[in-house]
């Protein structure tokens, strides 16, 4: 296993992130955890040098934090690293830091956290983040002078915009990481480029969260995006939500060794990206938007057009679109042509707003999404 040297602290260059663990049929037909199996998982990780853990309060509903506790309690506590997350991209008016962070701790079943995030920074949660009401910030840090988180960092969904204010309020020089959506496809796509060179400029290691897209990229070959990624300066180490042993295994074996890619590896990359969607050929020069009557940032539709055009994982342009007022929406566009006359890329831009306004709506709502996380929440207390 390759290792990254964090702070003094050895981290393995392969994380296993607890989104996506192997589930099963109950009797009564829903899905539950296959728990012998992620056991199992657990435990090939700890034998391949894996030593870094990633779970959250939603992830599989609320279950994930104490599935992966308890997995890992059989191990000494100073042999692995968890990573926790605080659910600021859902927040309630009844949520209360403390009551989340001491809930965290009891279904993991440790009293402290190596590693502790915001979780999903983005334009629709920095608000709860900088809100002086929650007191965020200074509770977490208290949290890190009583030993209670020893790294705090943050990841991040939002654009390169939203991810430097962040960085330049009074969260930016308490972060000593930060997670962000990396991989071939979203080094353009998703301007992952900019976030890691500007993360680089404030010294700030990458954490790489969907390193193969959901599973898309893998699909070309797995090995091939892990490889792409290690080539990357900045990155400490690649989470991957694994889902089956054979999984865990193939990536720790990928994660042994740093091989350069060959020419035709690249290119195989490469041609791989350009047959994952069509992709509309934007370039960004901004030439459209002076003559706009109806001041839409057009590069930044099209480039949400693009993200939903890919197969999966399309919550990231639905949480861009669900932060614009109505007026910088898609449909607010009329039609007129004037950005179709300049565009040097003779791009139909209306016709690609009503293309994204036409996959908007049929999209599955990221407010929706907190909801139901929420309501299940809820329940679980409840119970
Ligand atoms: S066609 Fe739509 S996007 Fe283009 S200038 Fe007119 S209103 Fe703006
Ligand atoms: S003019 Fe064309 S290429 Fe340039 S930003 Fe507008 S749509 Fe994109």
């Amino acid at each position: 296993m390759l290792y990254t040297d964090f702070k003094g602290e050895k981290i393995s260059k392969l994380g296993f992130g607890t989104m996506r663990m192997p589930q099963v049929k109950a009797a009564d037909g829903s899905d539950v955890e296959d728990i012998a199996h992620i056991e199992r998982m657990v435990d090939i990780a700890i034998k391949g040098g894996v030593n870094y853990f990633d779970t959250a309060w939603p992830y599989h509903d609320g279950r994930s934090e104490t599935i992966i506790g308890d997995a890992l309690r059989k191990y000494p506590r100073s042999t692995w690293f968890l990573a926790d997350k605080y659910p600021g991209h859902q927040q309630l008016e009844e949520y209360h830091p403390e009551e989340i962070f001491e809930e965290q701790l009891r279904k993991c079943g440790v009293d402290y956290f190596d590693f502790y995030l915001m979780h999903n920074v983005c334009e629709n949660s920095i608000g709860v983040y900088l809100d002086p009401r929650w007191a965020l910030l200074d509770y977490f840090l208290e949290q890190k002078k009583s030993g209670r988180i020893r790294h705090l960092g943050f990841s991040c969904h939002g654009e390169v915009d939203c991810l430097r204010r962040f960085l330049d309020s009074p969260w930016g020089k308490h972060m000593e990481f930060c997670q962000i959506q990396l991989n071939y496809v979203d080094w353009e796509l998703q301007h992952a480029k900019e976030k890691v060179q500007l993360l680089g400029e404030r010294g700030i290691p990458v954490w790489v969260m969907e390193p193969q897209r959901g599973g898309l990229l893998s699909k070309h070959s797995a090995e091939l995006a892990f490889r792409w990624l290690m080539e990357i300066p900045g990155v400490a180490t690649v989470l991957s939500g694994m889902s089956s042993e054979e999984q865990m295994r193939q990536n720790i074996d990928t994660f042994s060794s740093f091989r350069l890619l060959t020419y035709d590896e690249r290119r195989s990359i490469e041609e791989y990206s350009d047959t994952v969607f069509s992709r509309v050929p934007c370039t960004a020069c901004r030439y459209c938007t002076e003559g706009c009557p109806q001041h839409l940032d057009i590069p930044a539709l099209i480039n949400a057009c693009n993200q939903l055009r890919i197969p999966g994982m399309a919550f990231t342009p639905v949480m861009f679109l669900e932060s614009l007022k109505a007026e910088q929406m898609p449909d607010a566009c009329i039609g007129c042509g004037n950005c179709t006359h300049i565009c040097p890329q003779h791009i139909d831009i209306p016709s690609v707003m009503e293309e994204l306004a036409d996959r908007y709506s049929k999209s599955v709502k990221w407010s929706d999404i907190c909801r139901e996380r929420n309501k299940i929440a809820k329940e679980q207390k409840a119970k």
